[in-house]
């Protein structure tokens, strides 16, 4: 299933005919028991307790969602009597001698059967097995003390012990005050688990409900390998109305939610309740195999040199047909050539930048990373995409992925079809340098296979931050420039009406490339290239990238690295 589908944000279907939404009007109101009743305290609605529980926690009126127990969470999302508890009844210190604190601890487990505010253990989810913690909001608002940090960072190390992934749902009001800066000390010592745990190569997957802030969020909570979020969830350092208070201004609408955090780059996506499982599941088995150990079926690669006789097309010709509207773009091939496309989101910096789409997807049954400069199918979204040209925020997406990929074993895939990187203040304030550079200086020595495919405009340093790859291959009528033919005739000629000219001059269609040595591959293309016959050419790729797969997969990584390295030094 595609991840498109799951971070939709569907509503959970209405339940019709309960009939207590016309009670209200009712001037003889029936009586119903203590606690079968329920109100909503975003709609104010007066729901039945058991429409809440069987309906996922959720209003069944305005779709708003309630809190869950850990208990009830962890019965939501794993499989049927896996749950495996463990650290349970850790003595709670009173470090600062707290008045109270004590009795207040013990009034609380009475009244909530919880030992602390987490919840932790082992289970399966989809069948593969996981280390599970769950925060329960009704514990001092899961506020992070001693017991909740050592709960953390034991279950963190026996997952790093027995090699299995980690997932939390995060809830949290912070720090416990009560426990003074021994509470601070959770969030080191909890992160220090998790670093052991990701050099182990492990998965760290967190889940962020409302609402997740303070101490929880500056530690545990952001650092998962992939972050996702229930909807409207609250989630941030400060909570806003201290932030409101500090700074006496009004905060923006959905200030601090999933929504603002997805726009900000900072998590991969929000999924609704009734949809958790099923994702959790499927990225799970996407980090279940060792993907460079799967390998795939085929016979070696057999480069087929043949494509159009270049003397017939001019180059200008070329650089209209790798411009042209309705030439396939980026999503039309990973649709294609991939199974399972789970996109994720963000850069964890800034933003999450839609020129650029990248994800964990399957090709012929292998877990691959795949990134692809996306150009958008018509013009809303060739302006929602920035006409591919990314911002360094899309730069900085694709390198945490390609490290991502490198964490997990997988190869790496990018599509490259940009007419340039985003030229604007905000991008240079934000180093659009530096995020080329960078990906670029990353790239050359990524621990595994990179392949990248120029599938339109090859639109200089903007292409090369997604190429810099052990093989870069090129459809026919792709192009790939040191700059746009108008830029080139502009600087050289002081003229750029003479792009047509320089396109010429330039060199920059795919033959002329792999004459040079540049490209290892030129595929060809159907006259009249649109999505109607892009299966021609994604036939073709297919067997190709299966060919380079095959091929490199294999290769240790010190003499991959070296290869790569020498495939630049040459030039
Ligand atoms: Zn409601």
């Amino acid at each position: 299933m595609k991840l498109d589908n799951m971070f939709k944000k569907t509503r959970l279907p209405r339940r019709k005919g309960v009939g207590f939404a016309d009670t209200s009007a009712d001037t003889a109101k029936p009586e119903i028991p203590e606690g079968l009743l329920r109100k909503c305290n975003m709609c104010k609605a007066a729901i039945m307790t058991e429409d809440v529980e069987a309906g996922g926690y959720i209003c069944p009126k305005c779709g708003g969602y309630f809190r869950v127990h850990a208990y009830r969470r962890i019965e939501m999302i794993t499989d049927e009597n896996t749950f495996e508890e463990w650290d349970r009844g850790l003595a709670t210190k009173n470090p600062l001698k707290f008045k109270g604190y004590e009795e207040k601890l013990n009034a609380l487990q009475e009244k909530t059967g919880l030992d602390e505010a987490v919840v932790t253990g082992k289970a399966k989810i989809g069948g593969v097995e996981t280390v599970l913690g769950v925060c329960d909001g009704r514990f001092l608002m899961a506020s992070m003390g001693e017991v909740v940090g050592e709960k953390i960072a034991k279950a963190v190390e026996r997952a790093t012990e027995q090699r299995l992934p980690v997932i939390f749902f995060t809830c949290s009001g912070g720090a416990r005050m009560q426990e003074g800066i021994v509470s601070l000390m959770q969030m080191a010592k909890t992160s220090a688990a998790l670093k052991r745990h990701s050099d182990a190569g492990l998965l760290y997957i967190t889940v962020l409900t409302d609402p997740t802030t303070g101490g929880v969020t500056a530690s545990f909570a952001m650092l998962g390998d992939v972050i996702l979020a229930e909807p409207k969830a609250l989630i941030g350092f400060a909570g806003p109305r201290v932030i409101g208070q500090t700074i006496g201004q009004k905060l923006p609408a959905g200030f601090q939610r999933s929504e603002f955090l997805l726009e900000h780059g900072f998590i991969d996506g929000i999924v609704e309740r009734f949809q958790v499982k099923e994702t959790l599941s499927l990225l799970l088995k996407l980090h279940a195999d060792h993907p460079m150990e799967s390998g795939t079926a085929g016979k070696p690669m057999v480069v087929s040199r043949e494509w159009r006789d270049t003397k017939t097309v001019s180059a200008w010709e070329r650089v209209l047909a790798s411009r042209k509207k309705d030439r396939p773009v980026g999503k039309d091939y990973i649709d294609l050539l991939f199974t399972d496309f789970t996109e994720l989101h963000g850069d964890r910096y800034f933003a999450d930048d839609k020129a650029v789409i990248g994800g964990i997807a399957r090709f012929h049954g292998m877990p691959v990373t795949v990134l692809a400069q996306e150009k958008g199918r018509d013009t809303k979204e060739n302006i929602q995409r920035n006409f591919g040209m990314p911002s360094p925020d899309g730069y900085r997406k694709s390198l945490r992925l390609m490290k991502q990929a490198e964490k997990f074993h997988r190869p790496v895939i990018c599509f490259v079809d940009t007419p340039g990187a985003f030229c604007g203040i905000e991008a240079e304030e934000r180093g659009q340098a530096e995020a080329i550079a960078r990906n670029i200086y990353e790239m050359s020595a990524l621990k595994v296979p990179v392949l990248s495919i120029v599938i339109g405009e090859g639109g200089s340093g903007g292409a090369l931050a997604m190429a810099t790859a052990d093989e870069v291959w090129m459809l026919e009528n792709s192009v790939y420039s040191i700059l746009s033919p108008e830029g080139f005739a502009s600087i050289l000629w002081k003229d750029s009406a003479k792009a047509q000219e320089a396109a010429e001059v330039m060199k920059l269609t795919a033959a002329d490339l792999y004459e040079q040595g540049i490209v290892e591959q030129v595929l060809p293309e159907p006259p009249d290239y649109t999505v109607q016959n892009m299966k021609e050419v994604t036939d073709l790729l297919e067997k190709r990238i299966e060919g380079f797969l095959e091929q490199y997969v294999n290769i240790d990584t010190e003499a991959l690295t070296q290869r790569r390295y020498e495939r630049f030094r040459k030039m």
